[in-house]
């Protein structure tokens, strides 16, 4: 069993979720790894779908990952959906090639029946730990006679398949790590296969590899260790052995492994919180690799001719949502304003803000205008502009007080403010900031209050018309509520001072 080198026709990379619960933020970073290093070098890239668990993988997730990467904008040359040369693209659906796979290697004595039970094998292992050794299994079933085989076969006794492990030193060269050994000795024969017809991971993996021409397998750090089984059993089968490259570790911001079982980590999860696409894209693309420079944003077409995978650092990559939430923010405030209001709107229906026909559309995207530089996520918009829609406004009323302003200087704060917008003619940005701006000198001269402070007249003015301590300013929500609304805000916020 001797390695055979990889000839390149074509690079052929893959992703290959397992679909056994929502499509994880890491699987969208592998794909999309996967799909830059095919597409800068004329590849193909493949969507494979591993679902030989069959008590745990469920047609809902497949649907998932296809939908939430094709959301992402990773396409795929060959998969399940569409089809392709080497069809099929769901293992569930390749398990009589598996068997002549494993049919070969029973008969070539490189993998045997083992009819150990649970119990058995459990005090092995509890007598292996006790004399202070790793545990593994100790080969019994090799030695089995064919006969015995038969034998057992005939009374149907439960079996696994297990490859027999050859002790030896594994060496392959990472494109991210460099040269790689690991000594199998202490791996222990590794289960292929429940029966001929229930091929496990390591098998499936390394038999679709080979028949789907996979070049690179580019994958988590977390399977670094179950690539030397891998190579011993494309060895044994006289495959190829792909080129790999074993993405860094995604961290949380305490430096721990990001789990599959920690909240948020699904990309449906991101995609409802409102994270562009094209934001999620740039981040994945930074856990791990280093342009190289001080840029900071990259289209997908960027990164196909900038990214390297030589540039992908072995270190754990930081998940760092604020650089999520920054980035997100750069991507949402390049939006044309007609497109960023799009994607709004589902937010703002869902927090029952927008009642059709209620508000005009030139009004919505006025809204959304002067909401975006706040936008971290499109969620963001339903607390951000909630006071535009509706009549009335909740909120404390000490929350009008500007400074140490006693509650009749507020009213008279606020009754000043009205007079002079009730007189306003030209309801426009320009004219009531030009108004409102002279008015509270002309306010602050008159009550004997700093005079350059705007606080005094512009605080409580605001909190009337949004009910929040942080807003966009008062001209800029007057100018979209409109001279009516304005002026029943106030007079409600004085109403509530009395
Ligand atoms: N089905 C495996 C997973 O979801 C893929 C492993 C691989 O890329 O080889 O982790």
């Amino acid at each position: 069993m001797t390695k055979k080198t990889i000839e390149i026709k074509k690079v052929r990379t893959r992703i290959a979720p397992s679909p056994t619960g929502p499509a994880h933020i890491g699987t969208a970073r592998t794909a999309l790894f996967n799909y830059l290093f095919a597409k800068q070098n004329n590849g193909d890239f493949l969507l494979r779908i591993e679902d030989t668990d069959t008590q745990r993988s469920e047609q809902r997730w497949t649907d998932e990952v296809i939908e939430q990467l094709k959301w992402l904008g990773i396409e795929w040359n060959e998969g399940p959906d569409i089809g392709g040369n080497c069809e099929p693209y769901k293992q569930s659906q390749r398990l009589d090639i598996y068997e002549k796979y494993l049919k070969q290697l029973l008969e070539e004595k490189k993998a045997y029946f083992c009819f150990c039970t649970e119990e058995e094998l459990e005090n092995k292992r509890q007598e292996q730990m006790s004399r202070g050794l790793a545990p593994k299994y100790d080969g019994k079933c090799a030695h089995l006679s064919d006969a015995e085989i038969n034998k057992n076969i005939a009374e149907n006794k439960s079996c696994v398949i297990r490859f027999k492990v050859q002790n030896k030193k594994v060496k392959f060269n990472d494109l991210i790590r460099g040269e790689v050994e690991f000594d199998t000795g202490l791996l222990g024969d590794v289960v292929i296969a429940k029966d001929l017809n229930s091929p496990l991971y390591h098998f499936a993996v390394v038999v679709d590899d080979f028949l789907m021409q996979i070049s690179h397998v580019i994958r988590g750090e977390e399977h670094l260790s179950n690539t030397p089984r891998q190579i011993l059993i494309q060895e044994a089968l006289g495959f190829y052995q792909p080129i790999y490259a074993h993405l860094p570790l995604m961290l949380n911001m305490d430096r721990s492994k990001m789990s599959k079982r920690q909240g948020d980590v699904a990309i449906s999860d991101y995609h409802k919180n409102g994270y562009l696409p094209e934001a999620l894209i740039n981040f994945m693309v930074l856990l791990g690799w280093n342009p190289g420079t001080e840029r900071e944003m990259f289209t997908l077409a960027q990164l196909i001719k900038e990214f390297s995978i030589e540039k992908v650092q072995k270190a754990g990559a930081v998940f760092n949502t604020q650089r999520l939430d920054f980035l997100n923010g750069l991507y949402i405030r390049e939006k044309s304003i007609e497109k960023l209001t799009e994607l709004c709107v589902p937010y703002l229906k869902e927090a029952g803000l927008l009642v059709q026909g209620q508000i005009s559309q030139n009004k919505l995207q006025e809204i959304v205008e002067i909401s975006k530089t706040r936008m971290k996520k499109l969620s963001d918009i339903a607390g951000l502009s909630d006071f535009f829609f509706g009549d009335k406004l909740v909120y404390e009323k000490d929350l009008l007080t500007w400074a140490k302003m006693g509650s009749g200087e507020v009213k008279d704060s606020l009754a000043f403010s009205e007079k002079i917008l009730s007189n306003v003619k030209e309801w426009t940005l320009k004219s009531l900031e030009t108004e409102m701006f002279s008015a509270s000198e002309k306010f602050n001269i008159e009550k004997g209050y700093p005079e350059k402070n705007k606080g005094y007249m512009l605080w409580p003015l605001r909190v009337a018309l949004s009910g929040k301590s942080t807003s966009p300013s008062p001209f800029e929500i007057a100018n979209i509520l409109g001279k009516e609304k304005t002026l029943k805000r106030i007079s409600d916020a004085i109403k509530m001072l009395s």
